[in-house]
């Protein structure tokens, strides 16, 4: 009897042995289908990787599997090879990794079903038939009862309403129902004409198209508004007719409806959209359109990435840069990098757009590993906006704001203009503090305050969520004297309502934003083109464009330029650059004014005299000098543990445990506390990996892993391995 090697879901990396089901099947063991196995006291679905002879483990402790669940694959050999491949680089139980391929369905054990799938249709004797006929045999009359609702049914339907084939042969022979290939229909897909496009983007679609077969990377590096959707628009209807898919993936909060919009106006096609704020049904309907290949387009976030397709034709990564591609938790992959793979597998090119990218793929395009594409000039024909420091020392300032930025906001709103404030912190304050004795409201859980939230009467943990009601007394001192400290976008807004009574002032954070279709009504709103301010966080700086806005306000700069974390710089250009992108119209150029009390710092300095380019190349040189990535690569083990011993010490047991099996060129920082020490009531230690070489990264990893699994398992210590971490805390 064969072996069967299977990936199941647990915290475990490695495969689990089983038998085929007791019994005979004439069901062919491929590998990727799933079967249903006693794993522990539970049934669990599990994942064929490979058929084997022997196995390792006592024939006799070997259980049977329980059924298998497909009679064929549904994922595509070569998502299995890449998710075999995101086991090895990023260490992680192979179980998960396979299980993120499904929709949720699927990962139970339901059967699946597909968009052709053999079912009953009713004859034309069968139509005549009244609602609630054959009374006399239930099942029959069941089975009757829902081809009538759906006038065509799958198989799977009827198995999961507990209706066998013989019913259904039952009623065929009473000339009822008959047997049909139940198909969504596919439609030929069909592009609109496209813009004609400028010189620039010109050169950079005839490049893509001379390397349409096969793979290759490419590097669109094109200012905001410079086209590079129209780009891909073009590109992918060429993918179309030569019958292919095309895969778009776009950041967390970049799928806007103007996007997709977009994309719908552009093509008559089926499109699948796949992302987070799905429900599992819509999940299902939109994953299996990938897989069969009904959809021709498929347009999803993150986890998008992994999504079987029936032609792949080509990849696209929509503002690679974007930090909501990789992973934070669990199984902490990059999904621009596993695209880049997954082109090499599927061997089709892959196409990573970003007016800032970041310093990894700058890198390749610069070492030719990637073709590099230049966009720099807009494509409609607005400007750029020009950037200006606003130095606020000394300067008195009300609420935050400078009398310079104030006196632009007058004159950008008395010229029926637009303005974009943006400031990266949401709440009202972020410390509240007793004026009398000192007290701050801190998390009880973490090593952070709490953010006032006024209007929700509030305090917040930004880390943890943890959120207490708002107190008026100290609790050490009782006294009422408490001090909001510090501002947040509710406290600005505030602030900004009051300033300018005449004008709508829009706030835009996950706060105000909640709710579906808020943002979408709001962007509408705001491209009726009407004087107003718009003030958020982050949640501004993807996906919208407001042509109306000339003036962009940088309410606290210096937040942005003080960071731990080596990328900090990078952030920053990247979101200050995002930010200005956002505004600009033909007739005027806008103005970007960043306050701030440090206008000489190096990086701010960068951001106002250079273009992104021009410093990232710089940064890329500091990264080189100081072996950071990605002329450098980092692991991170990370622990985290009740106890505030536990996790260094399990990691300094790991330490001395691996250190003699690693090579020259892999240097092991640590044991240290995270940056954040405690969170959400655990204590989190670290320890950092630099190597010098990708192989010498991956062989790291590879031994860590290995030692931690023999490490005695300490009570109520997790620990997991980030390879390329893109935070440090
Ligand atoms: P990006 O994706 O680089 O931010 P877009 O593709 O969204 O840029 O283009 C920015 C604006 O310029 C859009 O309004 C778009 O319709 C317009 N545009 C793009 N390409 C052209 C072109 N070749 N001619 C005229 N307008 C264009
Ligand atoms: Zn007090
Ligand atoms: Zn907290």
């Amino acid at each position: 009897m064969p072996v069967l090697r299977l990936a199941i879901p647990t915290p475990l990396r490695t495969l689990f042995d089983y038998l085929p089901p007791a019994g005979d099947s004439d069901v062919e063991l491929l590998p990727g289908i799933r079967l249903r196995v006693p794993f522990g006291r539970r049934e669990v679905t599990a994942y064929l990787i490979e058929t084997v002879e022997s196995s390792d483990v006592d024939p006799s402790a070997l259980k049977n599997a329980i059924e298998i669940l497909d009679s064929e694959p549904l994922l595509p050999s070569i998502l299995l090879k890449l998710c075999d491949w995101a086991v090895n680089y990023y260490q992680h139980p192979p179980g998960e990794v396979y299980q993120a391929t499904f929709p949720k369905a699927l990962r139970a054990g339901k059967t699946h079903r597909c968009n052709s799938e053999p079912g009953w249709t009713l004859t034309t004797r069968g139509k005549g038939l009244p609602k609630g006929a054959l009374a006399r045999s239930p099942k029959q009359s069941k089975a009757l009862g829902l081809i009538q609702e759906h006038s065509q049914l799958c198989n799977s339907h009827f198995r999961d309403a507990g209706i066998s084939t013989s019913i259904l042969k039952a009623l065929e022979e009473k000339g009822l129902a008959e047997h049909i290939e139940v198909i969504t229909a596919q439609k030929e897909p069909r592009a609109n004409p496209g813009l004609k496009l400028n010189d620039e983007q010109a050169l950079s679609l005839q490049l893509l198209l001379a390397q349409k077969e096969g793979f290759s990377c490419h590097l669109l590096e094109g200012v905001t508004g410079s086209g590079k959707t129209e780009v891909y628009l073009q590109l992918i209807a060429d993918c179309l007719e030569r019958g292919l898919q095309a895969l778009v993936l776009i950041p967390e909060i970049g799928l806007t409806p103007q996007t997709l919009a977009r994309f719908r106006d552009r093509f008559d096609a089926e499109i699948a959209v796949l992302h987070s704020g799905l429900s599992d049904g819509q999940r299902y309907t939109a994953w299996e359109a990938a897989r069969s290949g009904t959809a021709h387009i498929v347009i999803g976030t993150r986890s998008a990435v992994f999504a079987a397709l029936a032609r792949p034709g080509l990849i696209v990564v929509d503002e690679e840069h974007d930090q909501s591609y990789k992973q934070q938790d669990g199984f902490r992959y990059s999904a621009r990098d596993v695209a880049v793979k997954r082109g090499q597998l599927e061997n089709c090119p892959v196409l990573l757009g970003s007016a800032t990218p970041s310093l990894e793929s700058l890198h390749n395009a610069l070492q030719g590993r990637y073709v590099h594409h230049r966009l720099q000039q807009r494509a409609g024909g607005s400007q750029l906006p020009k950037l200006e420091a606003v130095d606020i020392r000394k300067a008195p300032l009300q609420s935050g704001f400078s009398q310079a930025l104030l006196n632009a906001l007058d004159t950008a709103l008395a010229n029926g203009q637009q303005a974009l404030l943006f400031l990266n912190r949401r709440g009202y304050a972020p410390t509240l503090q007793c004026h009398d004795c000192g007290w701050v409201a801190d998390c009880s859980e973490c090593d952070a305050r709490l953010t006032l939230h006024r209007r929700q009467r509030r305090m917040r943990c930004h880390h943890c969520g943890a959120s207490k009601p708002l107190i008026n007394c100290c609790p050490e001192c009782r006294s009422e004297q408490l001090l909001s400290i510090g501002l947040g976008t509710e406290r600005a807004d505030e602030f900004l309502q009051g300033r300018f009574p005449r004008h709508p002032v829009y706030r835009v954070d996950s706060d105000s934003m909640q709710g579906k279709g808020t943002m979408q009504a709001l962007v509408s709103q705001i491209n009726q083109g009407e004087p107003c301010i718009l003030l958020g966080t982050q949640m501004l700086t993807k996906g919208h464009h407001f042509p109306a806005v000339t003036l962009v306000g940088i309410v606290d700069m210096d937040g942005l330029l003080f960071s731990t974390d080596f990328r900090g710089e990078e952030r920053s250009a990247q979101l200050i650059t995002q930010v200005a992108g956002r505004a600009g119209r033909v007739e005027t150029a806008g103005t970007v004014m960043l306050q701030t009390h440090h206008p000489d710092h190096p990086s701010l300095q960068a951001i106002l005299c250079q273009d992104y380019h021009q410093q990232a190349c710089a940064m890329l040189k500091a990264r080189e000098l100081a072996g950071q990535p990605p002329l450098g690569q980092l692991l991170i083990l990370r622990t985290d543990c009740q106890d505030a011993s536990c996790g260094e010490q399990f990691l300094r047991d790991l330490r001395n445990n691996s250190q003699s099996q690693l090579p020259a060129g892999v240097a092991l920082i640590g044991p240290l506390p995270a940056p954040m020490q405690r969170r959400a009531g655990r204590f989190r230690s670290q320890l950092l990996v630099h190597t010098t070489q990708r192989r010498l990264s991956h062989l790291a990893a590879r031994t860590l892993v290995a030692q931690a699994q023999r490490l005695p398992a300490r009570k109520g210590l997790n620990w997991s391995l980030d390879v390329d971490p893109q935070d440090m805390f």
